[in-house]
């Protein structure tokens, strides 16, 4: 008898989730092998739910915001050993020779790029297999649950605000309070920006207050573009949300040589070419980030006590968790924690 695990995978495009068993899989050459703890629910999990990712295969486990412990590890792996504490992200891995991963862009790869959660089983599970290369080390100063969210949605915002060119002292606006935005304020004040959270209604403010935002726009009450020009014109719009109109409302802030950095996966916005142009502005999209940029993630928040906050089910509540994620209501990310 091979030993057991649980999963919770989705078997068809729009299924539901299915808590199964299946046999503990083994790690194969340059893969390792991970005892899950910890799994954020992310937004981009519903790609694998309603099958919006072409090609994917089911069934499928989901889930590219793990932590956990190394646990055995394949041939030619050289850099984990078991017992480590790693997380895995959306990120999966690369092939490390086309012309974009010669030029260190990994995310661009044309030959191999893998996804965790899609293009292999990610972390809705005890047990999950993940190649050594997508592997960032995890800080002891964080437990599974604190660490899992960094692994997507810390990252995201972690990454792109640090390469956004903005420096100590400038103007950073981000749009958006939910799972992603509340870390974006966070990491933006660390930084050192004068930041200004937007968001919708004026019940967000003292939130906006408790996570160090130097102002709060209520895009409902006011324009928001109008008030980022009175405070000068923002360096970086990072934008969390996922409607493209109110994208489209807030670019009208951006100061002279301001960049908007779109990490919301909206459909479609508008821009105003004129006002991009006679400002040198410009808005562009940011990817996540590969292992390494997780593991300056998590090193940078254990540094600057930037935490997310969250909600935690047990694996065998995934249905539920990944249901309250969708709500929207959420405070503010949604956490599977095994043997809970
Ligand atoms: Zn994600
Ligand atoms: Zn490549």
């Amino acid at each position: 008898m091979m030993p057991k695990m649980r999963a919770a995978q989705i078997t068809r495009s729009g299924g539901p989730f299915e808590l199964v068993e299946r046999e503990i899989p083994s790690p194969g050459a340059g893969q390792i092998r991970i005892k899950v703890q910890a799994c954020g629910i992310c937004h981009s999990d519903s790609l694998v739910k309603e099958g919006h990712w072409p090609g994917i295969q089911y069934p499928r486990v989901p889930g590219h915001e793990v932590v956990g412990v190394v646990d055995a590890v394949g041939a030619g792996v050289t850099q984990w050993q078991p017992g480590q504490r790693v997380g895995v992200g959306w990120h999966g891995g690369h092939c490390g020779h086309c012309n974009n991963c010669r030029n260190g862009d990994f995310f661009g790869c044309t030959v191999n790029l893998q996804i965790t959660g899609i293009s292999f089983d990610g972390g809705y599970a005890e047990y999950m297999i993940a190649p050594a290369i997508a592997v960032a080390l995890v800080p002891d100063d964080l437990s599974p649950v604190e660490a899992a969210p960094l692994m997507c949605a810390g990252i995201t915002t972690y990454n792109a605000l640090r390469n956004s060119g903005a420096r100590p002292g400038e103007l950073v606006a981000v749009q958006g309070l939910g799972g992603l935005g509340h870390l974006g304020v966070q990491y933006a004040v660390k930084m050192g920006f004068k930041t200004v959270a937007i968001a919708r209604g004026p019940d967000k403010a003292p939130l906006a207050q408790k996570l160090g935002a130097w102002r709060y726009l209520d895009s409902q009450a006011q324009d928001p573009s109008a008030e980022l020009q009175k405070l000068g014109g923002a360096k970086t719009i990072l934008a969390t949300v996922t409607a493209g109109d109110a994208m489209s409302a807030v670019q009208g802030g951006l100061g002279v040589n301001g960049t908007m950095l779109l990490i919301g996966a909206a459909m479609s916005m508008q821009v105003n070419p004129i006002f991009l142009l006679s400002g040198r502005r410009s808005v562009k999209g940011w990817y996540s980030g590969t292992a390494a940029d997780s593991q300056d993630t998590l090193a940078f928040s254990v540094l600057a006590g930037v935490r997310s906050m969250n909600e935690v089910y047990p694996l065998e509540k995934a249905a539920e968790a990944y249901d309250r994620m969708r709500s929207g209501k959420a405070r503010f990310r949604v956490v599977l924690k095994m043997g809970l």
